[in-house]
């Protein structure tokens, strides 16, 4: 008898390095890059075939491709959810997980802290479409509850959420939700797929943008949303072939060979942002310091019972409003001045006039989200040079 493994026994370092790799004729070592529109059939029946669902294959990169379909069974393997597709960007990712199961009538809940965009989608888009969403202050169990009603068809979830790291109880909301037959799509870009496993809690729907850890080198847009077979069959499957938010495969190229370290990296950008989270609540010089690997985050005990390590991204305030904030990145050396986060550069943004800049100010003030927030995403520099390039800046505010 046999005893052979199959991928998803794997332990996670061979996912990331293996997982889903289909080599050509050729037996390349890395995964080739099937840079083509479409497919050419040996005969009009294996068309035909092909199109009727009969036979195994690809036909038109809209639908698939092999590079892409290499990403997106490691993503699958990776996360433990059976369907996974590849998107653009993780906005079209987002867009597409909760568009493609909305219609007009429906009602969405979710946590008023969110990363910009996804706030937008909520506030702005569906309820153009007759969908109607409830916002709730996500920290709070008692607010979910009151708000997810037998009404509810979607509740979305952001953990930790943009920019100021609230964690979302993932076990409650995903009971409430389901005990009224919602659906839950987690958006997990900032724990990522090594930190936090929705599925474990019960989420339906996972989504990520690729753009942040998975490429993590701040050269690609992508994004993917995980299911059950269930949800592709029933919403996305026919949403994403006739709307086509499709990944290129040079993208999708980039993303699997992102994947092939991002173990390696979220580690060090963990231990990196644990050392910076420290220096920064140490130095006297900040009003606020918000790391949820830290025990003076308002939900540590949750964001360690859910995490498996604080994240990479850090959310200070600084006294004296923008201008204290300003001074502070126009003196930075290493650390730059920029919107992205999750790479292997250090990053820092004021939120309120950059990625929050669309809200209005009462929403922002009710995020936590001041003239004087700055968000800092910890890259794999050395921690002791970020820890002295932020102690010098720190002097100027
Ligand atoms: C960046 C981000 C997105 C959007 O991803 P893009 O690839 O930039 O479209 C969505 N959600 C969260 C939490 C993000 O950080």
């Amino acid at each position: 008898m046999t005893n052979k493994k199959t991928p998803a026994d794997w332990r996670l370092a061979t996912k990331l390095v293996r997982g889903g790799l289909k080599r050509s004729q050729f037996g390349e070592t890395s995964e080739a890059i099937f840079m083509t529109s479409g497919f050419r059939y040996d005969a009009a029946e294996v068309a035909a075939d092909r199109f009727a669902g009969a036979a195994e294959g690809f036909t038109y990169s809209r639908l698939s491709n092999p590079t892409v379909a290499m990403f997106e069974e490691r993503m699958s393997i990776l996360e433990g959810l059976p369907v996974a597709k590849a998107t653009a960007t993780g906005m079209a990712a987002v867009n597409a997980a909760l568009t493609c199961q909305l219609r007009a009538g429906d009602k969405v809940v979710g946590a008023r802290a969110l990363f910009g965009s996804c706030r937008y989608i909520l506030d702005e888009i569906l309820p153009r479409y007759g969908i109607t969403t409830e916002l709730v202050n996500g920290a709070d169990n008692d607010a979910w509850a009151r708000a997810i009603t037998p009404g509810t068809k979607t509740v979305f979830v952001e953990t930790p959420a943009n920019p100021t790291l609230d964690v979302v109880d993932l076990q409650v909301v995903c009971d409430l939700a389901h005990a009224v037959g919602a659906t839950v799509v987690v958006d997990n870009v900032f724990a990522t797929p090594l930190l936090q496993r929705p599925t474990e809690y019960g989420a339906d729907v996972v989504v990520y943008s690729g753009t942040k850890h998975i490429d993590g080198q701040g050269r690609a847009l992508g994004g993917v949303i995980l299911c059950q077979q269930q949800f592709f069959d029933d919403h996305l499957n026919q949403y994403l072939r006739h709307t086509g938010p499709t990944m290129s495969p040079f993208n999708a190229w980039i993303l699997l060979k992102g994947l092939e370290t991002l173990d390696l990296r979220v580690t060090r950008m963990c231990e990196n942002a644990a050392k910076v989270a420290d220096f920064l609540a140490d130095s006297g010089k900040l009003s606020r310091v918000l790391y949820p690997g830290r025990k003076d985050h308002p939900q540590h005990e949750l964001a360690m019972r859910q995490m498996a390590a604080g994240g990479t991204v850090i959310t200070m305030d600084v006294p004296g409003g923008r201008d204290g904030a300003f001074h502070l990145l126009n003196a930075l050396e290493i650390i730059d001045i920029s919107n992205n986060l999750g790479d292997a550069k250090s990053l820092m943004t004021h939120p309120a006039s950059t990625t929050h800049r669309s809200l209005a100010e009462a929403a922002r003030l009710e995020l936590g989200i001041g003239e004087g927030t700055l968000r800092l995403s910890v890259g794999l520099e050395d921690a002791d040079d970020l820890i002295e390039d932020l102690a010098e800046a720190l002097t100027r505010i």
